[in-house]
Order: structure tokens, then C-alpha cells, then sequence
């Protein structure tokens, strides 16, 4: 049965909801394995070459208020997050993409948090697209106005991410108590609208279920820009009021990859090395994932803590991961 949904998804026949359902369920090792190849196949018909992400971290000020229980991002959140508050200035901005231009990665994600109404995202997108050849992701999570998303559009920003986290209402409002779906959903529809690439991802491991992972999946595809899925897994930071949840097993984030990859063969999806884990790389890109983010070279002038975990990938251990598989990271 396994064989047979797989075949149907490698000649990109749709699935239903019923065999994506049994896809979720696998857990025997075999199987799991002859998913990740499907999905590898499907992504390696269409391209073999790996998008590099690098990042700047533009303001760890929050407004959102209660927190999201598992940012270890934010003022004060966490001792093994930034800590302290910070904004950068025109000059870090500026130094810290030159960097990343310099060691020929492509395209940069610039986020920050709440309470800008998405004027930190301009002015980033500003930096970039006025002083570099970068491709720019602005993540300023919902934090965005017409006005802004418009502005975006101007600039020429390649992708602005609005990540749903989940579509499960509950488990939302539970996990970002701060912040209501609708708004997060508004956002991405406005981009959408603006005709602005859009990314929207999962957080997967909150509570969620594979339905719930499923409907969601299905519900991305109303925007009709949508180009990325980020796919991260739940991480604890520490001292945050979900520091004892469990983290999301990384078999789960690698089925959901090449589920994704199934559903939607020619997107780009992203996986953090944070959260899937720097030495985890090479599993992502054999579950069909085709952008790696948070990728620092050696001359970053900046230190570096994500949302959901302090690590980051090294370019050079990244890109030799990315050969060893027989693919292709795209230089500048
Ligand atoms: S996860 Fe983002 S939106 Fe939520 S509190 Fe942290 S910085 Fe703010």
C-alpha cells in the first residue's frame, strides 16, 4: 500500500487526504527510507541545486505581550538566547550583509520582533536592496501593514515569511498567547495580494496533530505566491515556560519535509539548521528539503541565537555536506 502511494506521488499524481494520513503514520525504518527517496527523487527531477540562507538578526524588542512560550529570542526570554536587548544600527546591518555577500551566499532573511508596524523590515530591505546583490526574506512575523507590505513590494523584496506556526486554533493560542492566527493569516494574504513572494511554515511538535499537519499544509496553498515552507521542529530553550516540553523528534520533521515535497514538488523548503541541528543536515537534504538557513561564514561580525535555538550552521561544513550528497549549493 506504503509502494503504491509513493508511486503515484513520484509521477506527481495528487494524493488524498487518506494516503497523505498514511504517509504521517509511517514509523518502520524501511518505509521511512523509500519516503525520503521519493521525496528526494521528486525534488532532484526538478533541480539539484540547494539555496544558502544567512541571516540578521535586526531587533530582539518584542512588543508581543504575553510572549510565545517558546521564544528564547527576545529580551529577557533566555539565558542561552540574546538576553540582552539590541537594535541594530544602519552600519551593523550594512557590515553584516557586505559579509555575507562577500562569502558569496546568496540571500539573506532579515527578522526581528513585533512593534514596527514592518518599519525595521523596510529598512533592512532598504540596506539590502539599495547596497548589495542579495535575494532578502524579511520575518517580522505579523508585524506588517499594507502600507509596509507595499513598500516591500517597491523595494523589490524576493520573500517576505509569515510562518502560521500551526493552524490548530488551540494549540496557537496556547503557545502564542501574545498574537491571534487571524492576523498572522491577514499578513500572508496581504502579501500575497502585493504579488511579493510568500513563506509560511510549521512549527512542528507543539501539540499538534498529523490532521492538524495536514490541514495546514492544504490551507498554504490558498496564497497564491506562496514559493516556501519553512518546516522547523520545537526546540526548549531554557527558562522559557515551555523549557520542559518535549523536542520535536527529528523523524517527524524529516517525514513532514518530504511529505511537503510530495505535496507541493517544486517549493523551496527550508529548514533552519537550528532547529533541525547543524549535524543534521544531511538528513534534511535526503528527505527533500531545498534551502538551508541560517548559514554563517567564518567573516560574520555578528553573534547569532534563533528563535527557537542558539546554534547555526557553518558555510563551509554546510557546503561540504551539500557536495558530498552529489548536489549543488548556489553560490552568488
Ligand atoms: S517568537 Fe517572535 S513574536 Fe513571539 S515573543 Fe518571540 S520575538 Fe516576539
Amino acid at each position: 500500500m506504503i509502494e503504491n502511494i509513493l508511486k503515484k506521488a513520484e509521477n506527481e499524481k495528487k494524493l488524498t487526504d487518506d494516503e497523505f494520513l498514511t504517509l504521517f503514520s509511517i514509523d518502520e525504518p524501511e518505509n521511512l527510507k523509500k519516503l525520503y527517496q521519493t521525496a528526494v527523487n521528486i525534488r532532484n527531477n526538478h533541480s539539484k541545486i540547494i539555496k544558502l540562507t544567512s541571516t540578521v538578526h535586526i531587533t530582539n524588542k518584542c512588543q508581543v505581550q504575553p510572549r510565545c512560550k517558546y521564544c528564547g529570542f527576545a529580551v529577557n526570554t533566555s539565558r542561552d538566547g540574546y538576553y540582552n536587548a539590541f537594535y541594530k544600527s544602519d552600519e551593523e546591518i550594512y557590515k553584516a550583509v557586505k559579509s555575507i555577500e562577500e562569502a558569496r551566499i546568496p540571500r539573506v532573511s532579515c527578522s526581528g520582533g513585533h512593534g514596527y508596524k514592518g518599519k525595521q523590515a523596510v529598512h533592512a530591505a532598504e540596506i539590502v536592496k539599495g547596497d548589495t546583490e542579495l535575494e532578502i526574506l524579511v520575518n517580522v512575523g505579523a508585524d506588517l501593514t499594507e502600507k509596509s507590505i507595499n513598500r516591500l513590494a517597491e523595494l523589490n523584496a524576493d520573500t517576505v515569511c509569515c510562518n502560521l506556526e500551526t493552524t490548530n486554533e488551540e494549540v496557537f493560542n496556547y503557545v502564542k498567547p501574545g498574537e491571534t492566527l487571524e492576523d498572522r493569516v491577514n499578513v500572508c494574504e496581504m502579501v500575497s495580494d502585493a504579488g511579493i513572494e510568500l513563506s509560511s511554515g510549521l512549527l512542528l511538535g507543539l501539540g499538534e496533530s498529523n490532521e492538524d499537519r495536514l490541514e495546514h499544509l492544504r490551507f498554504l496553498n490558498n496564497f497564491k505566491t506562496l514559493g516556501e515552507i519553512p518546516i522547523m521542529g520545537f526546540n526548549p530553550y531554557n527558562d522559557t515556560p515551555m523549557e520542559n516540553h518535549p523536542p520535536c523528534p527529528l523523524d517527524d520533521q524529516l517525514k513532514v519535509v518530504s511529505i511537503v515535497r510530495i505535496m507541493y514538488p517544486e517549493i523551496r523548503i527550508t529548514v533552519p539548521t537550528p532547529t533541525i541541528g547543524p549535524k543534521n543536515v544531511e538528513y534534511s537534504l535526503n528527505a527533500g528539503a531545498s534551502n538551508l538557513a541560517t548559514v554563517i561564514a567564518d567573516n560574520y561580525p555578528l553573534e547569532v541565537k534563533g528563535v527557537g535555538s542558539p546554534t547555526y550552521g557553518n558555510l563551509s561544513e554546510v557546503v561540504s555536506v551539500i557536495e558530498s550528497l552529489g548536489l549543488y549549493p548556489q553560490y552568488l
